[in-house]
């Protein structure tokens, strides 16, 4: 069987590790320590073929437009430099990428235009392997961003599937992960 890079990304809260958690353990956690990446791994059946998912669940996208007062980065090595580097790594080692954001929040999703173009540059690919993925679907009530709108964003890049996902209620995750090994696999 084969093994395939997954890389989960968006802002800071939109939902990737509860998502992820949902996905590779079947579990809801309310509260995860949104410092925390780390990877986990997933065998499922895609089309009859066994596949390995290494899923990399990421932390501080928020670093990306981060605007704070030097006093919040006491540590700039490990605020700012490291994850520059890393998100660079990990986004040429990925194969496959989910791109959250929260319907809730609209600034969630113009977040994500930024690490597309990056993924787009560093892999040199306009037709990498991605899934947009709008988050929190169970608060319809606080929707800030409507499904045309992301359709929108999703046929501005070439028409990248678009899922919307409510981690809490474990509803279209597996539908989004298979989504994206499918592409892997097709490419
Ligand atoms: P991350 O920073 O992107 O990894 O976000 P987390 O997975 O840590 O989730 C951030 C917050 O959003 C937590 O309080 C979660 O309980 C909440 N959350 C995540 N997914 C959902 C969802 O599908 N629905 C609702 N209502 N809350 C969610
Ligand atoms: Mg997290």
């Amino acid at each position: 069987s084969r093994e395939y890079h997954i890389v989960v990304l968006g802002a800071g809260g939109v939902g990737k590790s509860c998502l992820t958690a949902q996905f590779v353990q079947n579990v809801w956690i309310e509260a995860y320590d949104p410092t925390i990446e780390d990877s986990y791994r997933k065998q499922i059946e895609v089309d009859g073929r066994q596949c390995i998912l290494e899923i990399l669940d990421t932390a501080g996208t928020e670093q990306f437009s981060a605007s704070l007062p030097l006093t919040a980065h006491p540590n700039l090595l490990t605020s700012c430099v490291k994850p520059a580097a890393m998100r660079e790594l990990y986004m040429k080692s990925g194969q496959g990428f989910l791109l959250v954001f929260s319907i809730t929040s609209l600034s969630s999703l113009t977040e994500l235009h930024e690490l597309r173009d990056q993924i787009v540059r560093i892999k040199d690919d306009e037709r990498v392997p991605l899934v947009i993925v709008g988050n929190k679907s169970d608060l319809e009530e606080d929707r800030a961003v409507s499904r045309s709108r992301a359709f929108a964003v999703s046929q501005s890049w070439g028409n990248a599937p678009y899922y919307e996902t409510s981690a809490r209620r474990r509803a279209n995750v597996d539908e989004a992960f298979v989504d994206l090994c499918r592409q892997i696999i097709r490419k």
